[in-house]
C-alpha cells in the first residue's frame, strides 16, 4: 500500500503542480490521459498545419465561471513570427498558452490555426503541431538518450546526437559517466535547470513542431550559460510561429509584437521601441529592470572587491 501510495501522491502534487505553473504540459498529457477536460467532437477530423498562423479572437476564459481571467483578447502570430507575453505574475500569461494547448476550453471567442478552430480538431493532432519549452522539465527516471527521444520516438540515435548538438548540451552528455546511456532524472544523475531546459529544447528540436510555445526560466543563470540557452531557443524557434512568456525584457526586443497583459486583458501592444515611447506600464517595467540590473552589477562589484 505504500509502494502504491507514494508515486500517486507525488503524482496528485505533480499535476496540480501543472495546472497551477505551466510546468511540463506536454508530458502531462501523455501521463494523465484520463484526466483530460476537454473532449474531441465526434469525428474530428484532425489539425492540418500549414504554415503555423494563429489567430485568438475575442477570446474569453475563467477557470471557474465566477472569475474571468481573460477578457476579449485578440491577437495574431503570423506563421513564422515571434509573439511575447509579459505582465505581472497572475496577469494571465501562462493561461493564455493552456488555452492554445487545449488545456481548457474557451468561454467565449475562438483560436484558430491556419484557419481551424481548435476546438474542432483532433487534441492529439494538435499537441504534435506544437512544441512546448517549459520552465522546468521534468525528466523521467530513464537515460538521457531517452528523455531526449521522447520528442520523437521514431528518431535514430544520429538525430538524437544532432538536437542534443543543437541544444548545445551534447558536449556535457559525452561529460556524463555512461554518456547518452547515463541514467538521469530523480533516481539518477540529477541535471540543473539550464541543462534540464536544453533537454527540452533538444526534444522540441527533434519533434519539429511549427508552433512553439516557450515559458522563459526565471531562475538566474550565469551569463554564458544564459547566452548559450539563448542561442540554442533561437535555433528551436527559428521559422517556427513562436509564442513566450519573457520574464526579462531584453531577450524580447526583437520580437515581432509584444503584449503586455494586465488582469487578463491586453492594455499595451507593439514593438519594443514602440512601447517604450508609449510610457506605460511596460516602459515602467523596462526601467524597473534596468535598476535591477544596475543593482546587480553594483552588488558584483562589490563581491569581486571584497
Ligand atoms: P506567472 O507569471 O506567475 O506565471 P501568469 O501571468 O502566467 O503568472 P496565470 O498562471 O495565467 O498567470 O494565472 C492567471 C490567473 O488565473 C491567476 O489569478 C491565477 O491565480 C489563476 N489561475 C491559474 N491557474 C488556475 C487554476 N488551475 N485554477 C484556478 N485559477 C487559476
Amino acid at each position: 500500500i505504500i509502494q502504491l501510495y507514494v508515486p500517486l501522491n507525488w503524482f496528485g502534487t505533480y499535476y496540480r503542480q501543472i495546472q497551477k505553473n505551466f510546468v511540463d504540459m506536454e508530458n502531462m498529457f501523455d501521463l494523465m490521459k484520463e484526466e483530460q477536460e476537454v473532449i474531441d467532437a465526434p469525428g474530428a477530423p484532425g489539425l492540418s498545419v500549414v504554415r503555423g498562423g494563429i489567430d485568438f479572437s475575442n477570446v474569453s476564459f475563467g477557470y471557474s465561471p465566477e472569475k474571468i481571467i481573460l477578457k476579449n483578447v485578440t491577437f495574431n502570430i503570423a506563421p513564422g513570427k515571434t509573439v511575447a507575453l509579459v505582465g505581472q505574475s497572475g496577469a494571465g500569461k501562462s493561461t493564455i498558452m493552456r488555452l492554445l494547448f487545449r488545456f481548457y476550453d474557451v468561454n467565449s471567442g475562438a483560436i484558430m490555426i491556419d484557419g481551424q478552430n481548435i476546438k474542432t480538431v483532433t487534441q492529439a493532432s494538435l499537441r504534435r503541431a506544437i512544441g512546448v519549452v517549459p520552465q522546468d522539465t521534468v525528466l523521467f527516471n530513464q537515460t538521457i538518450k531517452y528523455n531526449i527521444k521522447y520528442g520523437r520516438i521514431s528518431a535514430d540515435d544520429q538525430e538524437v546526437i544532432a538536437a542534443a548538438r543543437n541544444a548545445d548540451i551534447h558536449e556535457k552528455i559525452l561529460a556524463f559517466p555512461q554518456q547518452y546511456e547515463t541514467q538521469v532524472g530523480e533516481r539518477g544523475l540529477r541535471l540543473s535547470g539550464g541543462e534540464k531546459q536544453r533537454v527540452a529544447i533538444a526534444r522540441t528540436i527533434l519533434k519539429g513542431p511549427q508552433i512553439v510555445l516557450l515559458d522563459e526560466a526565471t531562475s538566474a543563470l550565469d551569463t554564458q550559460t544564459e547566452r548559450n540557452i539563448q542561442a540554442a531557443l533561437a535555433r528551436v524557434c527559428a521559422n517556427k510561429t513562436t509564442l513566450i512568456i519573457a520574464h526579462r525584457l531584453s531577450t524580447i526586443i526583437h520580437a515581432d509584437e509584444i503584449l503586455v497583459l494586465r488582469e487578463g486583458e491586453i492594455i499595451e501592444r507593439g514593438r519594443h521601441e514602440q512601447l517604450l515611447q508609449e510610457q506605460g506600464l511596460y516602459m515602467e517595467m523596462w526601467n524597473q529592470q534596468l535598476k535591477n540590473m544596475e543593482g546587480e552589477k553594483l552588488r558584483d562589484e562589490k563581491d569581486f572587491q571584497e
